[in-house]
């Protein structure tokens, strides 16, 4: 039973006091997957140690290469921060398929990744811009592949006390795609969805990067189809051979929000409709 929260303002803060608290103590950024799964499961916590304000999650920074974002960055944050519109067009473009207004006013990027769902927008869009994971235990920061991070549906790889503190995305030319199948426009709840990055140099595409979302049990990395994409002419040959490779990627299933058969043709059709807004 959860019966008290702490806060924090810096790492340095909370390294030095986190031994200290109660050892079922655990993380808590927005609030927006974490107490609504304290309502259904018994989540073995007794304390919540609030990062939502931890001055180092919530940066968004440029270097000559990359852009570090925070991982207590709030949703919404993405359409006002225009490092984030430039270089990082997916995450901009994710922000209106996202939840609503007031959970994309809490959620963050950090929950959105160790909440490991397979219809996470905001891990749709890192995977799509080639994102890598900081993490950080005790103060040692460590560099991971977000695959690395999500272990399963759900499930991560991460150490007790082991905090996301940002993500590291690199800088490359490229504009961005994001389409999601939700029954109402607002709400969020997906069916399927597919986020595409890519740079196109007359019909060719030269950098293509494509992920899927609830179409496996978690985001998918589609590799297979952004490998076929990459330096092809767009024919119509071409798109109808790379829907075929998308749905043999992907491994929908049948649940209380759609079935296998509709998650796997509409994936194949939002590849479509992905390359065509790129080509057009
Ligand atoms: C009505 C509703 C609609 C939603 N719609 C969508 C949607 O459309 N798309 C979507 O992707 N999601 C959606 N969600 C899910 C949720 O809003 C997101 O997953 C959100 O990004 C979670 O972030 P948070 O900060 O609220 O996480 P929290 O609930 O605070 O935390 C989630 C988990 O992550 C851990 N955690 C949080 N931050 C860190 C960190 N930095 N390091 C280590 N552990 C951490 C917590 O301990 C907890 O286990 C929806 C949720 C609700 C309630």
């Amino acid at each position: 039973m959860i019966n008290e929260a702490v806060k924090y303002y810096s790492l340095n803060e909370l390294w030095k006091n986190i031994k200290k608290l109660s050892p079922k103590r655990r993380y808590i950024a927005g609030g927006s997957d974490i107490v609504i799964s304290h309502h259904y499961d018994d989540l073995n916590t007794d304390l919540l140690v609030d990062i939502s304000d931890i001055k180092e999650l919530n940066i968004v920074k440029e270097t000559s290469d990359s852009v570090f974002i925070g991982a207590a960055v709030k949703i919404s944050e993405f359409k006002k921060n225009n490092i984030i519109k430039r270089y990082i067009p997916a995450l901009y473009e994710c922000v209106d398929y996202y939840a609503s207004p007031s959970v994309r006013n809490i959620a963050t990027l950090g929950g959105n990744l160790v909440n490991s769902s397979p219809c996470a927008d905001g891990v749709l869009a890192l995977v799509a811009s080639g994102a890598r994971v900081v993490r950080n235990l005790y103060g040692k920061q460590k560099l991971s592949d977000i695959f690395d991070v999500i272990i399963g549906p759900k499930k991560t790889s991460l150490k007790k006390d082991e905090l996301i503190e940002g993500f590291i995305v690199p800088k490359w030319e490229h504009r961005a795609v994001f389409l999601k199948m939700m029954p109402r426009k607002i709400f969020g709840i997906s069916k399927a969805g597919l986020c595409v990055c890519a740079n196109l140099k007359g019909n060719l595409f030269k950098d293509i990067r494509i992920s899927a979302s609830s179409v496996g049990p978690a985001v998918i990395d589609c590799k297979k189809t952004s490998r076929f994409l990459t330096d092809k002419d767009i024919t119509n040959d071409i798109i109808n051979k790379a829907k075929d490779i998308i749905s043999c990627e992907i491994s929908p299933i049948d649940d209380h929000r759609s079935t296998a058969d509709y998650r796997r043709e509409i994936t194949a059709v939002f590849l479509q409709r992905a390359i065509e807004k790129f080509v057009v």
